[in-house]
C-alpha cells in the first residue's frame, strides 16, 4: 500500500473530541462528588432543588443544559452520539438528567413541543410551555398508556372531540410517569376515528390544572411499593372528564399522533440505554470490588471461575450495548430516525436485558448484602425490571427488528446455499475454463 493511501483519514472513528472529553470529564466529576452522594438523603423537593442549583447553573455557564434541542429551538444542538454519551455518565444517579435539565420526560415532551412548533408556527406553545419547560420551572407528564391499551397504541380509546375553539377530551390513563407533579400533560388521543389511528390520533397539552383532569392516585410499583402522591418519579392514574382546553393546545397537526410519538422515543431510547448503560457501570464497579475483597472457601472471590465469567461476561455485554447504542446514534445524527429503526429496536431489548444481568450478577456475588437495603442495588434491582416494559416491552422491538430484516428475505424453494445444486450451477459457470485444464492435462 502506498504512503499516501495509508493517510486517507478511516471512516470509523471511535474517539472523542478533546473539548468535549473535557465536558465528559468535568461531569464524571460532578455525577460522583455531588450528585451520588445526595442518593443517601431524604430530600424533600425544595432542598433538592436548593442543592441542585449550583450544578445546574454550571451546566448552563458550560453548555450542557438541556442539551437535547437544536439552538433555534432553545437548546444546545447536540446530535444522539454527543447525547449518548453524556446521558451514560448522568444516568448513574436519578439526579443525574434532573441537574443537567434533560430527565425524561420533559426531555422528550420539550422536543415534540418544539417540532409542533416548527410545523405549525404555533409560537404561543414557546413561550407558555416550552421556554419554563425547558428552563426548568414547569413539569410535563406523557399520558399516553391506558388501562387497555399499552404495548399496542392503536388500541387506544381516549376521545378528542372538537366543540368550535376547544377539545374535549373524555379516558383512562395510567403510568403516565410525573403526572401526579406535572404542569402540563401531553395527552395522546384520538381525535379522528373514521380514520387508522395512524393518521386519527393527535396530541393535546392539557394544563394539569383544568377542570376535568383528575389525578386519581400514583401507581404503586415494584421500584416503588410504598402508597404514596405527588411524588417526582411516580407513574399516575389519571381519568380525563369532559376536559376543555383550546383548539390551538394541539402539538403538530391534527392526525399527527403517530408520526410525533415515533419522533420522540427514538431519541428517548438512545439515551435510555446509555442511562443504564451508567447504571450497568456502576453495578459492575461494586460487583468486581466485592470480587477482589470478600475472602470465602479458601481464595477470594475475584479468584473462583464462576465470578470471573459474571466479570467477563458482564463487560462483554456492556462493551457490545455500548457500541450498539452508540452506532445507532450515530446512524440517527447521519440518516434520521426512520434509517436507524432497526438498530433502536434492538438497543431497546439488548440493552434493558444486560442492565438486568449485570445489576443481577453484582446482587449474587455481594450474598445477603446485596439483597439489603444497606447497598442501592437492590433498588437498582427493582428499578431495572421496568426496562424491560416500559417504552414499548421487549417483544414488541423483537417483532420490529425480526420483521424488518425478514424483509430483506424472499421464499426459496431449494436453499440458495443448497450444496449440489451449487455445484452443479458451479461446473456449468466454470465448464469451459475446466475444459481447458483438462485438455492441457
Ligand atoms: C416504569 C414505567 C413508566 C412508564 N411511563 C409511561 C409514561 O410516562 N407514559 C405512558 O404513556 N406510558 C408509560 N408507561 C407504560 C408503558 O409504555 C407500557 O407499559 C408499555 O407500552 C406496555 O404496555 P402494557 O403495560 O399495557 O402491556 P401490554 O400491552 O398489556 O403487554 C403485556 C405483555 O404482552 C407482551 N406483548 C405485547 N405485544 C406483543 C407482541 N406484539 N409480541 C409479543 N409479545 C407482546 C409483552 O410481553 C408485554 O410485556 C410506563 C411503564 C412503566 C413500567
Amino acid at each position: 500500500m502506498s504512503p499516501k493511501r495509508r493517510q486517507q483519514p478511516v471512516a470509523w472513528d471511535f474517539s472523542t473530541e478533546p473539548e468535549f472529553a473535557e465536558q465528559l470529564a468535568w461531569m464524571r466529576e460532578v455525577v460522583r462528588d455531588e450528585l451520588i452522594p445526595l442518593e443517601t438523603l431524604e430530600l424533600t423537593p425544595h432542598q433538592l432543588r436548593h442543592v441542585l442549583a449550583p450544578v445546574q447553573d454550571e451546566a448552563r455557564k458550560r453548555g450542557l443544559w438541556a442539551a437535547h434541542l437544536p439552538p433555534e429551538l432553545g437548546g444546545e444542538g447536540f446530535g444522539q452520539v454527543k447525547l449518548g454519551l453524556m446521558h451514560e455518565i448522568l444516568g448513574q444517579t436519578a439526579y443525574g438528567p434532573v441537574a443537567f435539565g434533560n430527565n425524561a420526560p420533559d426531555s422528550g415532551n420539550a422536543e415534540l413541543i418544539a417540532i409542533g412548533i416548527k410545523t405549525t408556527g404555533r409560537e404561543d406553545q414557546r413561550t407558555q410551555w416550552l421556554e419554563p419547560l425547558l428552563a426548568g420551572e414547569i413539569r410535563s407528564a406523557f399520558s399516553m398508556t391506558e388501562p387497555g391499551a399499552g404495548a399496542d397504541p392503536t388500541l387506544l380509546s381516549t376521545m378528542a372531540v372538537r366543540d368550535g375553539d376547544e377539545w374535549v377530551i373524555n379516558g383512562h390513563k395510567w403510568f403516565t410517569s410525573n403526572g401526579s407533579v406535572a404542569d402540563v400533560l401531553v395527552v395522546m388521543a384520538v381525535t379522528n376515528p373514521d380514520v387508522h389511528p395512524y393518521q386519527g390520533s393527535s396530541m393535546i397539552l392539557v394544563p394539569a390544572k383544568a377542570p376535568g383532569v383528575d389525578i386519581v392516585r400514583d401507581v404503586s410499583t415494584m421500584e416503588d411499593p410504598v402508597e404514596h402522591f405527588g411524588k417526582f418519579g411516580a407513574h399516575s392514574e389519571v381519568i380525563y372528564r369532559d376536559v376543555r382546553v383550546p383548539y390551538g393546545n394541539l402539538v403538530g397537526n391534527e392526525g399527527d399522533g403517530f408520526r410525533l410519538a415515533q419522533q420522540r422515543l427514538g431519541p428517548g431510547r438512545i439515551h435510555h440505554c446509555m442511562r443504564w448503560l451508567g447504571q450497568s457501570q456502576r453495578a459492575f464497579d461494586m460487583l468486581c470490588e466485592r470480587a477482589v475483597s470478600r475472602f470465602t472457601h479458601g481464595s477470594y472471590l475475584a479468584e473462583k471461575q464462576t465470578v470471573q465469567n459474571w466479570v467477563a461476561d458482564s463487560y462483554a455485554e456492556m462493551t457490545a450495548a455500548r457500541l450498539m447504542t452508540l452506532q445507532a446514534a450515530w446512524k440517527m445524527d447521519q440518516d434520521g430516525a426512520q434509517a436507524a429503526r432497526v438498530e433502536i429496536a434492538m438497543i431497546k431489548f439488548y440493552g434493558a436485558q444486560v442492565l438486568f444481568n449485570v445489576i443481577d450478577r453484582a446482587i449474587q456475588v455481594h450474598g445477603s448484602l446485596g439483597f439489603s437495603t444497606d447497598m442501592p442495588l437492590e433498588h437498582m434491582y427493582r428499578a431495572a425490571r421496568a426496562a424491560r416494559i416500559y417504552d414499548g416491552p421487549d417483544e414488541v422491538h423483537r417483532v420490529t427488528v425480526a420483521r424488518q430484516l425478514l424483509k430483506r428475505y424472499s421464499r426459496a424453494e431449494v436453499p440458495t446455499e443448497h450444496v449440489p445444486t451449487r455445484r452443479a450451477a458451479a461446473r456449468d459457470k466454470f465448464a469451459s475454463l475446466l475444459d481447458d485444464i483438462a485438455l492441457e492435462g
